[in-house]
């Protein structure tokens, strides 16, 4: 085997990625060495790319190899590794944790507190070649294309959001529309919600979530947002709210037509902290506030697994564009244009043009 492979890097604290040379990971005892064939594009490794704020002050191993979201073959294992074999076709939990740890060991690992994340706090997935613990790896059925078993991590974070709390025949808003908020307005509909609104101010993510299904798609900025889903909703407002935004406008907004007695379940990161009416839209709305990170370990993983098996989610409607890894430029300007869902970054295969 070669020593060396081709990596999408960070190499200088500004903004860009670097495609160069680097050392082939080793692997310790309980890690394996994956092949990577798709890798996708997260919106942190957007952050980590235009180099803002949060990178600043996350990101500590320069140079480091972006990229989280991944499929690809086992090609190596580790001595002390027997749960994954060489040829498996495995994607990654991306969360690394302790199992050591109050949350790791009362079943809720997604909030491990020594938790370090591959592509962030180590080395990542846009490689030809990433090392990840064999506790990570997440076996897949070979027969689906590996751009779709890419998506999966990101696809359970919309899983985890959804799945908070009970959305079968109630509405369900989903607010931003981007790669996870398109996989969340899939997963609404497929597990059986009676109507769900995709809430964007990006016409192109508004379209896709109608592509894929939403019921009502309504642009944020040049509609009375919250009076036209009072309307659709009977004057009561929606069940369930799925904030993928980090607004601060939105969130305040989905305050106002959450139902009383409600749920809603937050993924999108602000950038600032938000002022909120926590007298009127929470204690006397009797409503109830989900925090979402990562997604449960593994329960999460599985029920991914059962809904793509299920056929009802549209991955080849999500997976927008599929590029080349050395297209990563492209890829990168089209996640800050927003004008797109979610963009695959084929590895270790040659250049085609689909
Ligand atoms: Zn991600
Ligand atoms: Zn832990």
């Amino acid at each position: 085997m070669d020593t060396k492979m081709i990596s999408l890097s960070k190499i200088e604290p500004k903004k860009g990625m670097e495609l160069i040379t680097k050392d082939i990971p080793t692997i310790k005892d309980d890690e394996i060495l994956v092949k990577v064939l798709a890798a996708s594009v997260c919106g942190t490794d957007v952050h980590i790319y235009t180099w803002d704020n949060w990178a600043q002050n996350r990101i500590k191993n320069i140079p480091q190899t972006m990229g989280h979201e991944l499929a690809g073959e086992v090609v190596k294992i580790g001595s002390r590794v027997n749960t994954v074999k060489i040829g498996d076709i495995v994607s990654a939990e991306t969360h690394v944790v302790c199992n050591e740890c109050e949350f790791c060991l009362t079943g809720r690992a997604h909030i491990c507190k020594n938790t370090s994340v591959l592509g962030v706090d180590r080395d990542g997935a846009f490689a030809q070649y990433v090392a990840i613990p064999a506790a990570n790896a997440w076996k897949n059925d070979p027969s689906v294309p590996p751009e779709y078993l890419s998506i999966q991590e990101p696809l359970g974070n919309a899983v985890h959001t959804v799945l908070a709390q009970d959305v079968i025949g109630k509405t369900v808003a989903v607010v931003g529309v981007g790669p996870i908020g398109i996989m969340a307005v899939d997963v609404a509909k497929a597990v059986g919600a009676s109507r769900v609104f995709a809430i964007d101010v990006n016409e192109y993510r508004l379209n896709l979530a109608k592509k894929i299904g939403a019921d009502v798609c309504l642009n944020a900025l040049n509609q009375d947002l919250v009076q036209q889903i009072l309307d659709f909703t009977d004057g009561s407002g929606v069940d369930v709210v799925c904030e993928m935004s980090g607004n601060g406008i939105a969130l305040n907004q989905a305050f106002d037509y959450l139902k009383l007695g409600g749920h809603i379940s937050i993924l999108g990161v602000p950038t600032k902290k938000i002022e909120i009416d926590v007298a009127n839209h929470i204690v006397f709305k009797g409503i109830t506030i989900h925090g979402i990170t990562g997604r449960k370990m593994y329960e999460t993983w599985y029920q991914v697994k059962g809904l793509i098996q299920s056929g009802k989610l549209h991955l080849k409607d999500i997976v927008t564009h599929k590029l080349h890894y050395t297209e990563y430029q492209k890829a990168m300007e089209l996640m800050e244009s927003g004008n797109c869902g979610k963009i695959v970054l084929m590895f270790n295969q040659e250049k085609t043009n689909d």
